[in-house]
């Protein structure tokens, strides 16, 4: 990767790669792993290196992390590389020992920033601290609780701030083991524009290979960074090893980045313009997403007036729709005559699935 962008606040003032790059184990497994996973990646672009000790893990019975044990190899990882050094600090107790062992910056992950009184006990721990605190989204779409405890560490004098988007659980799996759902991200961008933004690939994934276009797509984002987990045995790692790659994959995946806006006359324009485009494309796939969606339920709409033998054309809730509709759209500044298109094109697709399902003959 190369640096091609300007960065925000406390990344300008430190000496890291741009973007900035976060790499490393999902948890620290032993002294050997944890340092051999850092000599590899001496020669990548990451300039942090994560490994979690304390791991909560939404089932018991899963490794929970090898504890307090790891930072004495975290800080030798340091020593060894000169690599900085980042843990999940998840009560106050962990972050007493993460300071007490030099870990240069704290991470709260996803099932700590759900809980209000948790982050506070956190961020009253790190008063005042210097070191940069990266904030994991919520497990959940939340936007409110994602500010939430970013608002507590500044009330909490803690200037060096950062947000990590790790994506949200679904109840129906999809392909991703957490959604993305981009739009919160680029709303906290929106409301935080000051505040950095990494994404968090490797848990949205769930699998390898889905991870590079996540990365690019946060790219074109204009996120500030990626942390990515990187193993030296993904296959027979403690914890989420479908998602981890080698230090190897890594460099290669890093390399093949596109980095938004190289040196063009017009740079401001034309990665102003990229960003806004990777939006629309996202709102577009969300809108043939929806889409797709309502024509199900028209289908099983179908369906039901053929057991009762009603007719496809109600006139009268589909005036009911475009009279609402029409309401709707002039609120979000759409032309009625733009809402009649559209509506009556959505309309006639949904009687064409319909008659499809009249003219079958099972019931
Ligand atoms: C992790 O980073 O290994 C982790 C547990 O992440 P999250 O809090 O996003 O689930
Ligand atoms: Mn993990």
């Amino acid at each position: 990767m190369k640096n091609s962008r300007s960065l925000r606040k406390w990344l300008d003032d430190m000496n890291l790669s741009h973007p900035l790059l976060i790499a490393g184990p999902c948890s620290a497994e032993t002294e050997v792993q944890v340092l051999d996973i850092a000599n590899q990646l001496k020669d990548s672009d990451a300039t942090i290196y994560r490994a979690g000790i304390w791991k909560p893990r939404t089932r018991p019975g899963n490794f929970e992390g090898v504890g307090a044990l790891a930072l004495e190899w975290l800080k030798k990882a340091k020593k060894e590389t000169g690599i900085l050094t980042t843990t999940e600090v998840a009560n106050a107790n962990h972050v007493d020992l993460a300071l007490k062992n030099e870990i240069d910056i704290l991470w709260i992950g996803a099932r700590t920033t759900v809980s209000p009184f948790i982050v506070q006990e956190i961020a009253e721990a790190l008063r005042g601290t210097k070191k940069i605190v990266l904030i994991k989204n919520p497990v959940n779409p939340d936007l409110s609780l994602w500010m939430g405890a970013i608002e507590r560490f500044y009330s909490s004098n803690i200037k060096n701030i950062g947000a990590i988007h790790r994506g949200f659980s679904t109840y129906e799996k999809t392909k991703y083991r957490n959604n993305p759902e981009w739009q919160i991200a680029i709303d906290l961008q929106r409301k935080l524009p000051d505040l950095p933004l990494i994404l968090d690939p490797s848990h949205i994934a769930g699998r390898r290979d889905l991870i590079f276009d996540l990365c690019q797509t946060a790219l074109d984002l204009n996120y500030d960074g990626l942390m990515i987990e990187s193993h030296n045995d993904p296959e027979n790692a403690w914890s989420d090893a479908k998602q981890q790659i080698t230090p190897k994959e890594l460099k290669l995946l890093t390399k093949n980045l596109i980095i938004r806006g190289a040196t063009t006359d017009n740079e401001g324009y034309n990665d102003k313009l990229k960003n806004l485009r990777t939006q629309i494309n996202l709102y577009d796939n969300q809108l043939i997403n929806i889409l797709g969606n309502r024509m199900d339920v028209a289908e099983k709409i179908g369906l039901l007036k053929k057991k009762n033998n009603v007719a496809v054309l109600q006139s009268k809730r589909w005036n009911e729709i475009l009279g609402k509709m029409i309401l709707e759209g002039d609120e979000k500044n759409l032309s009625e005559e733009f809402i009649l298109k559209v509506f009556k094109a959505i309309h006639q697709e949904s009687i064409n699935h319909q008659e499809m399902i009249l003219k079958t003959d099972s019931n």
